[in-house]
Formats: C-alpha cells, sequence, structure tokens
C-alpha cells in the first residue's frame, strides 16, 4: 500500500526522485542578555551574518544562468536590496545596544515591528511583501545561529534529480534549487498565490504546497512520485506504480515539448476557421504567463481576489491602479475585466460583521445581485473598470445574470457613471463593450433577450453545471455529479451559441469545460469561436483546434445533442476526439 500525502499543486506535471529534506522557514530564536563590555563584538556579529546573508544571495543571483526570465531575477535582487536598507541593517543594531540583547532577538524584535507596520498598508501588494521581509530574516537568522542555509551549498550532486521536501521555500531558494536540478519540491506551508507558487509555475517545475507532512512519514532517500497536477505525493510505492507513472511521465514531457513550438502559431482550425483563444486570470502576475502562452487576450479577469484576503475595500484608485496595471501588462491585447463575483464561497470583508446567514448562498445575494444591492460597493467598481479603458482594449462582463430587470439595472447604472465621469472630465472609453456571464440556466433558456442587449456572452460552465445538476460546487460529496456532458447542460450551452449567431453577438466560454481539450471539438462543433481558458490549457486547446475540422465536427455533434443517453453521447464524444 502506498502513502498518498495530499496538498495544492501549484503547477502541473509528475517527478519521481528521491526525498531531500531541506531545513528551511521559521527559525526559533531566544533572548539573551549581553554584558554591556561585549556588547560590540555582538554588533560586529551581527554585521558578519548580514555579509554572509549577501554574499550568499549573490552567489544564488551568479549561478543562475543569464537566460532565466527577468521577473524570476527580480525576486532576489529584491532580497539584495532589503539586505541594504538601514531597516534591517541599522535597526537591529540600535536594538542591540538599547536592549543588552543577543543579535538573533534584536533581529526578531525588529521583524515583528516590520509586521506591524505591514500589517496595517491599505496596498494590498505591498501588504504582501512581509514574505519577503520574513524570508530574509530567516535567512540572517540561520547564519547567526550558525546553521546550514542549503544556500551556503549542498553539492549540485546531492541535488540533482530530488524531491526537495521543505517547511517552506523563498523564490530565491526556488530559483537556486531549480537550476541545481532539482525534480520539483513539496512545502508544508504556502499557498497557491506565493512567489514561489508563480515561479514553480513559471518554470514548469511540478511542485504542492500546504502538505501537512511529519518527518515520520517521509524520510530522506526514500523514493516519491509527486504529481502536481493532483495535488499529492505518493511514498512506500509498489513497482508496477512506479512503471506506470514512469510511463505517464514520459508521455507528458514529451507532449509538452511538442506543444511549445505553438506558442507563436495562430489557432486556426484545420479548414481554416480562426478561434480567439483567450487566458483566464485571476492575479496581476497571471498575465504574463498568459503572455507566454501566447493568448490573444485576457477573456476572464476575476476582479474578486482584490476584495479577499483584506480588512477593508480597495476604493477606485486602488483598483483603477491595479486594472491598469494589467491592461498596461497586455500591451495592446484585449482584457475583459469581470465585475466582483463575491458572495457564495468567495468572502469579503465588508461582509464579514454581517447578521444575515444565507441557508443557501450559492442562490443568495451574489456577484450582480450583492453589487446592485450594494452600490457603493459597485460604483467605484464600474468608475474604475471605465476608467481603465481609456488605456486600452477593455471589455467590462458581468456575473451570475439571471433577467432581464437585473440587466436593464446594471446598464442603467453604468449609464448613470459613464454621464458622472463625463460631468467630472475624466477619460473613459466610451464604446467599451459590454458583455453578461451566462451561468444560470434561466439565463441560457433566454439567451435572445441577453444577446439583444450586450454586447458579447460568456458561458460560464462552473455555475451553469452547478445551477442545471443542483449540486453545490464546493461540496465534495456530490462532485461524482457534476457531469458537463449531461445532456441538459449540452442543450443549454447551444442555446446560448445560436442566440449569439441569431443576434450576431460573439460567444465565448470561461468556465473550466472550455480549458479540457477533452470538450474542445464537442464546442466547435457547436459552433464556438471563442475559448477562454488558464494559461497552462492554452497550448493543449490550440493543438486540439489546429487538428479540428469543423465540417467534420457539426454532424457529431448535433447527433450528440439530439439524444438523451448518456453512454451514447460518452461513445460520440469519443469518435469525435479520435477523427
Ligand atoms: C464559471 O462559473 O464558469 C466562471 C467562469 O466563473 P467562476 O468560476 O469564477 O464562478
Ligand atoms: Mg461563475
Amino acid at each position: 500500500m502506498s502513502l498518498t500525502i495530499s496538498g495544492i499543486g501549484i503547477s502541473r506535471g509528475i517527478a519521481i526522485g528521491r526525498v531531500y529534506r531541506l531545513e528551511t522557514g521559521i527559525v526559533e530564536v531566544y533572548e539573551v542578555a549581553i554584558p554591556r563590555a561585549q556588547l560590540e563584538d555582538e554588533v560586529a556579529r551581527f554585521r558578519r551574518a548580514i555579509r554572509t546573508a549577501r554574499q550568499q544571495l549573490k552567489a544564488i543571483r551568479n549561478a543562475i544562468p543569464e537566460s532565466t526570465p527577468a521577473d524570476i531575477t527580480e525576486f532576489i535582487d529584491t532580497h539584495l536590496l532589503m539586505l541594504e536598507d538601514s531597516m534591517l541593517t541599522v535597526a537591529p543594531v540600535e536594538l542591540i545596544r538599547q536592549n543588552l540583547c543577543n543579535a538573533e532577538w534584536a533581529l526578531k524584535m525588529q521583524r515583528d515591528a516590520l509586521a506591524r507596520v505591514f500589517d496595517e498598508m491599505d496596498d494590498p501588494y505591498l501588504r504582501t511583501r512581509m514574505d519577503d521581509v520574513d524570508h530574509v530574516v530567516a535567512r540572517i537568522q540561520r547564519i547567526l545561529i550558525g546553521g546550514s542555509s542549503h544556500a551556503s551549498g549542498q553539492s549540485d550532486e546531492q541535488l540533482r534529480d530530488a524531491i526537495v521536501v521543505a517547511h517552506d521555500l523563498t523564490p530565491a531558494e526556488t530559483a537556486l534549487l531549480h537550476h541545481q536540478g532539482i525534480a520539483g519540491f513539496v512545502t508544508e506551508s504556502g499557498g497557491p498565490l506565493s512567489h514561489t507558487a508563480i515561479l514553480a509555475r513559471s518554470l514548469g517545475m511540478p511542485a504542492i504546497v500546504g502538505t501537512h507532512i511529519t518527518s515520520h512519514q517521509i524520510r530522506d532517500g526514500d523514493t516519491v512520485i509527486l504529481d502536481a497536477g493532483r495535488g499529492v505525493l505518493l511514498a512506500e510505492i509498489a513497482e508496477s506504480t512506479l512503471k506506470s507513472y514512469r510511463r505517464k511521465q514520459r508521455e507528458q514531457q514529451k507532449r509538452l515539448s511538442e506543444l511549445d513550438r505553438l506558442k507563436s502559431a495562430p489557432a486556426v482550425t484545420g479548414d481554416g476557421l480562426g478561434i480567439r483563444l483567450l487566458a483566464n486570470v485571476e492575479l496581476e502576475e497571471d498575465v504574463r504567463a498568459a503572455r507566454r502562452a501566447g493568448a490573444d487576450g485576457i477573456g476572464l479577469y476575476r476582479t474578486e481576489f482584490l476584495f479577499m484576503n483584506r480588512s477593508d475595500v480597495p476604493d477606485e484608485e486602488e483598483q483603477l491602479a491595479q486594472y491598469l496595471a494589467v491592461v498596461r501588462g497586455l500591451r495592446g491585447l484585449p482584457i475583459t475585466i469581470r465585475t466582483m463575483d463575491l458572495g457564495a464561497d468567495k468572502g469579503y470583508a465588508a461582509d464579514a460583521g454581517s447578521e444575515r446567514l444565507a441557508t443557501n448562498p450559492a442562490l443568495s445575494l451574489r456577484a450582480i445581485r450583492l453589487c446592485l444591492k450594494n452600490t457603493e460597493l459597485f460604483r467605484p467598481q464600474l468608475r474604475a473598470i471605465l476608467r481603465a479603458s481609456a488605456e486600452g482594449p477593455v471589455r467590462l462582463m458581468i456575473p451570475m445574470l439571471s433577467s432581464a430587470g437585473e440587466l436593464n439595472e446594471a446598464l442603467e447604472l453604468i449609464e448613470d457613471i459613464r454621464r458622472e465621469l463625463a460631468r467630472e472630465g475624466l477619460a473613459f472609453d466610451p464604446d467599451m463593450p459590454i458583455g453578461g456571464m451566462i451561468e444560470v440556466p434561466a439565463a441560457a433558456l433566454s439567451a435572445t433577450l441577453f444577446a439583444r442587449k450586450l454586447d458579447f456572452l460568456s458561458i460560464g460552465t462552473n455555475d451553469l453545471i452547478q445551477y442545471t445538476l443542483a449540486i453545490d460546487r464546493v461540496d465534495d460529496s456530490v462532485t461524482y455529479l457534476y457531469d458537463p456532458l449531461h445532456p441538459a447542460v449540452l442543450r443549454l450551452i447551444n442555446m446560448v451559441i445560436e442566440a449569439g449567431q441569431r443576434y450576431q453577438v460573439p460567444v465565448s466560454m470561461c468556465g473550466e469545460m472550455a480549458g479540457d481539450p477533452r470538450y474542445t471539438r464537442l464546442l466547435l462543433g457547436m459552433g464556438l469561436s471563442e475559448f477562454s481558458v488558464p494559461p497552462t490549457a492554452l497550448l493543449e486547446v490550440k493543438d486540439v483546434i489546429q487538428r479540428s475540422h469543423i465540417s467534420r465536427l457539426t454532424p457529431v455533434v448535433k447527433d450528440m445533442l439530439a439524444s438523451d443517453d448518456p453512454a451514447e453521447i460518452g461513445a460520440l464524444l469519443g469518435a469525435l476526439n479520435a477523427m
């Protein structure tokens, strides 16, 4: 029986190798009183540690090949700059002298003081930079206590093809480990949005974070399988499992290198139909991944992430700065900014103290419903999106529309904001397209109503499937019922595409179904010509598009839509994908 340890897969791919445990992360330090006569020795010890930390980071910087993307080396440069800053070089020295304490304790006091300052910052980006401070402080502490920071050097030999298991890894450590040839890594802490996670994704390194491994579960030298796509680490593996994973790994690697050549190729079907292939993004950083994968633009920017994990609400200026950063990062490529889809599983600060507890949060005040009830929250966002449209091709998209009344109210509000901005002399694009997400069955069934009044539609299959099949998408116990091929789902999707064709309104799909290559031909056969997918799925979908002939797909898809037999639908999908 193999041992399975689960975590959050932050990239894709399979790695097989020996475990290499690294001592990283939080360093425990204690206060020690220093006699006045030895204070200057203690200060000198601290300054030596800072110098050593700088040397280590410079060594990492030099060890990274020239060809490494700038966003990777920037992480290390940020840490080097911090080691020049008086907040870490001068303030602890003063604390040693004032408190007659050891360097480790003085550094800890300074770190805690900085954490309080960062906590009060309005800018969410700056707040997250406390992680960088912690990484730099931990490096100095490890030098002070005489522990080995791996940057001082395990041999490349020990690390080559190893799967590194650590409490946490800094971006700098991750970059170096990559250079030293590790196969992948697993950390106990960390989330999918940390810089280390972003780095692992952009380096294409299989990795899992947020596992809660204990040392007796995994030992140095054990052979393990890291399946990042599934977010699992397998230990104590049988020979047959190892063999089958080695085969899977070879297939994946071959496939990825073949796909790379598609980055700059157009998304055109075998019979000449051009498809718009856009990317879904949550964070400003994801825009780089989208551009690198050759996306034609952004088809879904989920702005609610700006509102989450914080105790306040971002104001118009903060939102504008964020949207402009994304628009500028795209250098002229189009972007679809979705207004906040808060509520249900996506909690936010302003609602935290609310007395009301919905019985069915997914059916309650969510997305556009919440925004129309709370225009103080909504207006600054609409103003910020409109203002951002002055600087690039921006489209605005409204989530979870379900009725004409709601749509009209939203459109009137947008019109009101346009007048307001014009009165104030603030620039915006008067022709900024406005679209809506079709993710409620009622909206799909009356898609013509939305097609008549909007500039574009986008099908959100994650919610459309949830609401059509009455399965809570965050409830594990009903996941087995999630079925994009259910006849009801297929027919609703088809109705939306037909409504768009009838009113000549572009229809896109931005739910996960669009990024699953098993469904690409089915969607092409229904007439979908715009896909918005996670950046990591883009090339696989493009590959299927290039190998498809719409004229051959259409008759099979017609049969699929006419069938209400799941087995027949499954068999027809198999036939489509085998063409
Ligand atoms: C969807 O519902 O398909 C969608 C894209 O929106 P989200 O996943 O953010 O609800
Ligand atoms: Mg949705």
